[in-house]
């Protein structure tokens, strides 16, 4: 049983990220999409997508580290955010002095959990609750396009993205691209347009990245349910005159027009092949994770994710990801990072959505209960920090006397920790 407990996952990322920090880059920098704009549908087999785990490993041994990362970043949150009351008590202090706090087992990863314990729910933050969260999206999302695709519909992505400087503040930014959207989804021209393709529903993902050279970029992806009608015709191009009039009426700094007119939207719409839609996103990332999990991806050269910026600030790779961190979490904090267009759900027979807190929240009755710890026992777990916690899920998984041995030595070390400190 490999030793999941000590060390970092491989940082082969970070560092090449770090190397090519300084590189050339314009201000338009889109992420994952971007090394695949020049390639032919469907030939992104071979191709190795930008965010692939860059280490071999089994699932479930993926599964244990990418975990394991979540509680390291989730403790860097936390002393980033430390006013932040529900941050700081994400996974750490129980529900209510009544409960108590149970590992149980995801019937969904298999991987332990606990539960009966506060959550923040703050799905662009925490790298715990986000997790959950974007799981649960991209589950949703699966089915929405299941649904779509056995009604004979086609789904594609749409990408908005505005100019960006590095002097800009992001609540601005963050602002003006939202409300340019709403006002485009609203615009009787754009309505037109969607009608004459066949655009009939969207899901809208909001993304931010950040770079050295062009500071924030926030960019929206609207992921498209098309009828089996839609015909591409210049439908982009037009797509751009729209985007740009609403970027300048909502005052965005436009230095460079055709820019935004030449690189301002993407259109990506998915090709049947087979049974089988593809699209240049790539065989094993899939419309629904790429507009599920956005803020989580590792990004590529001095294109960084906010929990790329976790990392940098557990590894001190860059000195400024902390204070730029702190500047996103302002700005994004009670942002709808998802939205899906009206009455969506109810036309693709989903249930009503829920809440970030809840999903966050949420415990699945049916996952099996592995232990529950009384409300000491979960104090001398947590005075063990954030890998103890992670070490005690892991021996939970395995079988239950490793986990009741390692519980004791926790409570051991709590007690005489305790003794010191009430004898000085
Ligand atoms: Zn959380």
């Amino acid at each position: 049983m490999p030793n999941f407990s000590t060390g970092s996952p491989p940082q082969g990322g970070a560092e090449a990220a770090r190397r090519a920090a300084l590189a050339p880059g314009g201000g338009w920098g889109r992420g994952a999409l971007d090394d695949s704009r020049e390639t032919p549908l469907g030939t992104m087999a071979g191709k190795r997508a930008a965010f692939e785990p860059e280490f071999v490993a089994t699932v479930e041994e993926t599964g244990k580290l990418a975990r394991a990362e979540r509680y390291e970043l989730q403790a860097v949150l936390r002393g980033l955010l430390f006013e932040n009351r529900r941050i700081r008590g994400c996974l750490l202090y129980r529900r209510d002095t009544a409960s108590s706090v149970d590992i149980r087992r995801s019937s969904l990863s298999g991987l332990g959990y606990y539960s009966g314990l506060q959550t923040c729910g703050r799905g662009a933050l925490c790298p715990c609750c986000g997790s959950k969260i974007a799981e649960h999206n991209r589950r949703e999302i699966q089915a929405a396009l299941d649904v779509w695709r056995g009604k004979g519909g086609v789904a594609g992505l749409l990408t908005f993205t505005m100019p960006h400087y590095r002097s800009q503040r992001l609540s601005d930014n963050l602002s003006a691209i939202l409300a340019a959207y709403r006002e485009l989804d609203r615009n009787r021209p754009y309505r037109r347009l969607c009608k004459a393709v066949g655009l009939q529903h969207t899901i809208r993902a909001l993304e931010v990245t950040w770079g050295r050279l062009n500071g924030f970029h926030p960019h929206l992806h609207i992921l498209g349910f098309f009828s089996d009608r839609f015909v591409a015709d210049d439908f982009a191009g037009e797509l751009a005159q729209l985007w740009l009039a609403n970027l300048e009426r909502q005052g965005v700094a436009m230095k460079d027009r055709d820019a935004v007119l030449a690189r301002g939207v993407r259109v990506d719409v998915g090709v049947k092949v087979g049974a089988q839609y593809l699209s240049k996103v790539g065989r094993s990332w899939g419309l629904a994770e790429e507009v599920a999990k956005a803020n989580r991806k590792r990004g590529r050269v001095d294109n960084y994710s906010p929990v790329d910026l976790l990392r940098h600030v557990r590894d001190s790779t860059l000195p400024e990801a902390g204070a730029v961190f702190r500047e996103y979490a302002a700005a994004a904090d009670g942002r709808h990072f998802l939205r899906w267009s009206a009455h969506m759900r109810r036309d693709l027979g989903l249930l009503p959505e829920k809440s970030d807190e809840e999903v966050a929240a949420g415990v699945d009755q049916l996952d099996p209960f592995l232990a529950r710890l009384d409300a000491p026992t979960w104090r001398a777990v947590r005075f063990g920090g954030q890998r103890a916690r992670v070490r005690l899920l892991e021996l939970a998984e395995q079988d239950e006397d490793s986990a009741l041995a390692y519980v004791a030595h926790l409570v051991g070390r709590y007690a005489e920790s305790a003794g010191v400190g009430g004898a000085s």
